[in-house]
């Protein structure tokens, strides 16, 4: 039986990740200039994150959900990706910000960017609030990245260990 009441250790507080998402989201403006953008979430690790980033972000935006599942079970990816739930409008010459918690071995993200890419989108670009490069299997090109971090299991921050710890407001580990 696994013990949902572990407080997890802080490995990024709350205020450090508020000053870093607040610095994301004004270098996302700046290079947008003019144009409308449209933020897709990749659920559902990444609500938390999106909902303080497009906050951040001070220009016309939209906002869109892609569900993935790439994790079988456990704290393993498999390389097998569902989708779970399918975008509510089509991407079509729309500049699309794909907006993930975490980058570990890439394959999620290779293969949403493999999907995106048949729906003919203008641009296509990647917010992370998180990278695990130790563990890359495919070279993921990340435009803006929040922080890097060592190789450990975090949860938080809409992060989940067994569907659990998503409304802790840090990153924390659990290992
Ligand atoms: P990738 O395909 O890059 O290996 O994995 C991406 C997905 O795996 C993330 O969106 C996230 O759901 C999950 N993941 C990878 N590392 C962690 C971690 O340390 N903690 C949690 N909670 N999920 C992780």
């Amino acid at each position: 039986m696994n013990d949902y009441t572990k407080v997890p250790e802080v490995m990024i507080s709350a205020e450090e990740i508020a000053q870093r998402v607040k610095e994301m989201g004004e270098a996302i403006a700046r290079d947008l200039d003019e144009r409308d953008l449209t933020v897709v979430g990749v659920l559902k690790g990444s609500f938390v994150f999106m909902a303080d980033l497009v906050r951040a972000i001070e220009r016309p935006l939209t906002c869109d959900f892609l569900g993935l599942s790439s994790y079988g079970s456990a704290t393993e990816s498999s390389g097998v990706v569902a989708i779970t739930k399918d975008l509510g409008d089509p991407v079509e010459n729309k500049h699309v910000l794909v907006i993930e918690d975490i980058i570990d071995t890439g394959l999620t993200m290779a293969y949403l960017l493999e999907n995106l890419a048949t729906r003919r989108p203008a641009s296509v670009k990647i917010a992370s609030l998180l990278s695990k490069p130790a563990r890359r299997r495919v070279e993921i090109d990340i435009d803006y990245l929040g922080f890097t971090i060592e190789d450990r299991f975090v949860v938080g921050y809409g992060l989940d260990f067994d569907g659990r710890y998503r409304n802790l407001p840090y990153i924390g580990t659990m290992d």
